[in-house]
């Protein structure tokens, strides 16, 4: 018997027609003999809503108490949705994350999965039900209610699908697959047929939001079968899988682009060993992400590195970097916003030497100034203004070829 794990991303369960909509899909499925898992995500807008809502109560509101609220929207999808399946006459059953043996670290907002303990929900399902799991979060050692960070739900899927060892997992959501860049923003965007898990983990990290990163970083460790497509059309949708055939012989295949990116430069009187170490240490033991890095030593200038972060990172950041300012042993940290980061994607850029040269070359035709770089084998990356985001985007993937 084949198990199949099936996302719906909040616009694919958006209203009560369209929860009955997804029930008749996964039910057309369940007929072809498989066992069935839904993940779902909250209803629309939900999440933004809880967030703006607590939003009205405290400016800083507790972690924990946000995991708390935010994994309620979820959890009106599942019952929902399993309330549509017993109308339609399939047996099926809801399981919030802790239910369905999600176990996450113990990091509000932005947990990891850590184990998933499948008894339950393999039980269920050998019963002949449908298992509905709410995506997006989990349980830490100690019972909290975690939530796994935007867009998490995606990693539900792929998580359970991998320890449930299933034979595929299908992100349904409201574009029919992966294209070479957001079809919103960037006009000529096409659908990629296949992309490597490598590709699309650089794409994903990189901004592309239609997988959460971690999603795809399970289905590569775990060879899950993921593919992306439409809720509303039977269109086939894009593959992520291992190896793949190019439609195109393309050296970019993608660009993705992500806004509200600030930079901070932090530099010293006199340099000292310790001052990356102790800076970035600090900043990990925040939990704030810190993106791209630079640091410039030469005889002439004091010393200093400067580096990105999310924009809503930076008041922590200021406050972590002020509270330490004796142990990191800086004398001036200085701040930009209003930046975005804009990157292209292709394995083929390994071996093709000139392609930086090439993006520089488009954003200075553009008249787009870059203030920060960062590559590796198979990206290059620049922080931009935000301003300049779109124009960028659609720049580089004309020039790149990416377009229809
Ligand atoms: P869901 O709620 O179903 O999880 P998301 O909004 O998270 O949906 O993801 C789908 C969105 O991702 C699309 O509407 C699209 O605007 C955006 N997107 C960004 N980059 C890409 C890309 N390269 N290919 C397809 N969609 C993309
Ligand atoms: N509801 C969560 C969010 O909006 C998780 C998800 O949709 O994947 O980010
Ligand atoms: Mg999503």
């Amino acid at each position: 018997m084949k198990t199949v794990v099936m996302k719906f991303g909040g616009t694919s369960v958006a209203t009560p027609e369209k929860i009955i909509g997804v029930a008749k899909r996964a039910i057309r499925e369940k007929e072809k003999g498989h066992r069935v898992v839904i993940v779902v995500s909250a209803m629309g807008k939900t999440t933004d809503t809880l967030l703006a809502l607590a939003g009205e109560i405290s400016a800083e509101p507790s972690k924990r108490e946000m995991d708390m609220l935010l994994a309620t929207g979820e959890q009106v999808t599942i019952s929902l949705l399993a309330m549509a399946f017993k109308s339609l006459g399939h047996e099926a059953l809801s399981f919030t994350g802790w239910q369905a043996g999600i176990e996450t670290e113990s990091v509000p907002r932005n947990a990891r999965i850590e184990t998933i303990h499948t008894e339950r929900l393999e039980r269920v399902l050998d019963n002949g039900f449908i298992c509905v799991v709410a995506g997006f979060q989990g349980v830490d050692r100690i019972g909290n209610i975690t939530t796994l960070g935007r867009g998490g739900s995606d990693t539900t899927a792929v998580a359970l699908a991998a320890a449930l060892g299933a034979d595929k997992c299908e992100i349904y959501t409201d574009v029919d697959g992966v294209y070479t860049s957001d079809p919103r923003s960037v006009t000529g965007a096409r659908k990629l047929e296949q992309i490597s898990y490598d590709e699309m983990l650089e794409l994903a990290n990189l901004g592309a939001g239609v997988l959460h990163p971690r999603a795809v970083e399970f289905a590569k460790n775990n060879k899950v079968p993921l593919s992306v497509r439409a809720s509303y059309s039977d269109v086939p949708g894009t593959i992520i899988q291992e190896v793949i055939t190019v439609e195109k012989n393309l050296i970019v295949r993608g660009v993705a682009f992500e806004p509200g990116i600030a930079r901070v430069t932090v530099s010293y009187k006199k340099p000292f060993n310790g001052s990356l170490a102790n800076i970035f240490t600090k900043l990990a033991e925040h939990h704030i992400d810190v993106d791209i890095i630079v640091q410039s030593i030469t005889d002439e200038f004091p010393p200093s590195v400067s580096f990105s972060i999310k924009e809503e990172s930076l008041e922590e950041t200021k406050r972590v970097l002020n509270e330490f300012q004796e142990n990191i042993r800086f004398s001036a940290a200085n701040y930009e916003v209003g930046l975005s980061k804009v990157s292209i994607v292709g394995s083929g850029m390994v071996s093709n030497p000139g392609v930086a040269a090439q993006m520089f070359d488009i954003l200075r035709v553009q008249g787009i100034p870059v203030k920060m770089v960062s590559t590796s084998e198979i990206k290059i990356s620049v922080v931009v203004p935000e301003t300049d985001m779109q124009a960028a985007a659609n720049a580089l993937h004309d020039a790149f070829g990416l377009s229809e």
